[in-house]
This record gives C-alpha cells, structure tokens and sequence, in this order.
C-alpha cells in the first residue's frame, strides 16, 4: 500500500469543480443542464488579447522568463494598479503566477504551521480553509453574516486576534456571496491592526473590476500604514475572462518579495511566456471589454436576485460584487446540500451548496450568474416547479 503523507488528508477541495464534472457527465447523457455552479465568465478573452498571445508565440517567446514576471508586465501590473486605485506601487513587490490561487497557497505556506493561526472568511473561497488545514495552521473562520451583507465585522475581526495570529484573509468583492466590505469597516480594521504589527493580511481583490450600483473598489493597497505586511492578491482570470490561461499577481511587503520567488522557482518556475505577453496586452490595451461584460453581468444580477426573491421559502439579498447570488433556502426546508443534489438532479440547474464555502454556509446556496439571462430565468423557473 502507498503510504501518503498525513498533511494530505487535510488538504480539502473546490466543490465547483466536482458539481461542474457531475453536470458534464449528466449533459452528456443527454440531460439539459443550466450550469450556474462554476465561477467563470461567459465570454470569451477579448480578441486583443489572445492576438498578443498568439503573437508571442509567432516572435519565439518560448523560453522561460524571469520566475516573479517578466518586468514588462509587472509594470504594466503597477500601472494599471495607479490608474484604478491611485496608488504608487514599486513593480520589485509585483510577482506574477498561474492564476489567483498559487499567492494565496504560497501565502498560507509562508505564515502557516502548527501553532499558528490563520483567519478566514467563512463562507468564503474554499481553497483558504483546505491550505490553511494543509499548512499546519489551525482555521480561525470569520463568520460573515447575510444581516451584514456578508461584509466582515472588523470590529469580529480584531476581536479573534491570539498572539498566535500570522496572517488573516479577507475578500471583498466576495466569493460565494457577492458581498462587499465598506471602507468605513477596513478603515477600522487598518486602524486597530496598528496594535498587532505582527499580523500579516492578505486581501485578495480578484473581483475588483465587478461592483454594481455605483459602488467603488477600495483596496488595501490605499493603506499605506499596512504595506509591510499586505498581501494583494489579483488577477486576469475575472476581469479578463481568462481562467484557462491561468495568470494573476499579487503586491507583496517587500520582506517577503524573495520568499514567494524562492517558492515560484521552487514550484513552476514561471508563468508561461505567451500569457504573460497577452496579460500585459489586457492591462494596456482598451478595456472596453471589460466595462461591457460589467453591465452585462450587472443586468443578469438584478434578473436573478429578483427571480430568485420569487421563489418560496427562498430570499436573496441584493449581490453588490463579483458574479454570485446567495439565496437563503431555509425556508424550503431543504439543507444546502439536499438543495443542491436535488435542483441539479430534478430540474437540471447546477448551482452550489452554501457548505461548500464553509460550516457557516448551511442554509444557503450559490448560483453564479455568468449564463446568459434566458439561461437564468428558465433555472429559476424550473426550481420554482421543483419547489
Ligand atoms: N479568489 C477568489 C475569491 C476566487 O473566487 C477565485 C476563483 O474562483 C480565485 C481567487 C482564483 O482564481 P484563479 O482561477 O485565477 O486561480
């Protein structure tokens, strides 16, 4: 018998991805699913875009490159980041890796080991618990609230605060739930962190170009008291719709600069060259695109959270971010994993379990809106017969 490492068995996984392969496998049996389970937009990679990969490819940009980035990039990243947030960024603290997840499991490794503690929003993305668990580290959840609109109290924040605590994790716009934290409250979390200069944050800001009713992003990055220990996690998948080519960043406190660059050497020795090339095109380039599929994704949310209001035992607080609903069902009676099981089985919709996203997420499904709005009202009418 193989003998596994014990660390493994804690490693958790992303839900999304076992429902997605469920709902393949019933469409390919021929059943007609509505797929509102994955997190991905719709749209295809702008053309510029995917001509500058191309391109790269044609120009012999097949070798490796520098393992934080190539520097045009992470300029092009440091300017983009002064034209959305304002703020100066020195492009050394920018590194570049596949996708959005690699920061925060490099992250989590470099603060998390037994003894430690780490903090998490719960419900949140499932991938903070299962490397904080991996790394050793105990999961100190920051339970988010549907009465808060699922933004962090940062008063439960600093509240959950040991001499154990290395790093706290927070999100906004958020997944699962949409929910956006005001500035008033990461005013105050900034504020009282000035007591625990030891606490690292990491505050990945993927859905930063996704807010809807004239809200406005505030990044962590606007704090100057906390960039010795910020962590800002972004990237292209969202704002780009560029999961597959897998590319994101983050801006790291310059003492931790080297260790995330030993752990890329160490892991994937870079990002693929054409994807950064196309990555540097999508931040330079005209972001008409990405204000379009904004407004789209902006009337799909107000189609859902009102159909979805129309369902019994079901109410849905208004989604102020990203592209996630998160419907209360417990008035259906139904926990969030029955729910899920049968929706997909009965009446063809994909959508996930609130658990999924963590022990505070019972009662609660998500249901991600990057479908097209005939493909979302025909999933809630047909969850509504099941109902
Ligand atoms: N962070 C959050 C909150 C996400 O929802 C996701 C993807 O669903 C990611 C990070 C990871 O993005 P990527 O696909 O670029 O790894």
């Amino acid at each position: 018998e193989l003998q596994f490492a014990e660390n493994l068995s804690r490693l958790g996984t992303e839900s999304a991805f076992t429902v997605l392969a469920k709902a393949g496998k019933m469409a390919a049996e021929g059943r007609d699913i509505i797929n509102l389970g994955i997190g991905q937009p719709d749209f295809r990679t702008p053309e510029h875009i995917v001509e500058a990969g191309i391109k790269a490819l044609r120009d012999g940009h097949h070798g490796y490159t520098p393992a934080n980035g190539l520097p045009e990039l992470r300029e092009a990243v440091a300017a983009d980041l002064h034209r959305r947030h304002g703020v100066e960024v020195n492009p050394d603290h920018v590194v570049a890796v596949p996708g959005g997840k690699p920061t925060m499991f490099f992250a989590v490794l470099m603060f998390g080991e037994p003894g430690a503690e780490i903090m998490y929003p719960n419900p949140g993305f499932p991938i903070y618990e299962s490397v904080i668990r991996y790394s050793g580290a105990t999961p100190v959840p920051i339970e988010l609230k549907e009465e808060n609109g699922f933004a962090f109290s940062a008063e439960a924040v600093l509240g959950q605060i040991t001499p154990k605590t290395r790093l706290i994790i927070i999100n906004s716009p958020a997944n699962p739930t949409g929910g956006v934290t005001q500035k008033e409250e990461i005013d105050k979390l900034v504020a009282g962190l000035a007591d625990h200069p030891q606490v690292a944050v990491m505050s990945d800001e993927i859905y930063s170009n996704m807010l809807y009713g004239g809200r406005e992003h505030v990044s962590l990055l606007q704090y100057p008291e906390i960039r010795d220990r910020l962590i800002m996690l972004d990237g292209w998948s969202k704002t780009y719709a560029m999961t597959g080519w897998r590319l994101g960043y983050a801006v790291w406190p310059e003492a931790a600069v080297d260790h995330v660059t030993r752990l890329c050497i160490n892991d994937h020795s870079c990002v693929n060259a054409a994807t950064q090339f196309a990555g540097i095109a999508a931040l330079n380039g005209p972001q008409d695109a990405v204000r379009e599929m904004v407004a789209e994704f902006d009337e799909r949310r107000q189609v859902i959270v009102e159909a979805l209001n129309g369902l019994p035992g079901v109410r849905c607080a208004d989604a102020a971010g990203a592209f996630y609903a998160f419907p209360n069902i417990e008035g259906t009676g139904m926990t969030s994993r029955e729910a899920q099981d049968r929706i997909l089985e009965e009446a063809g919709v994909a959508a996930i379990a609130g658990t999924s996203f963590g022990k505070f997420g019972e009662g609660y499904l998500r249901f991600s809106y990057a479908n097209s709005t005939e493909n979302i009202r025909e999933a809630i009418r047909r969850i509504g017969e099941l109902l």
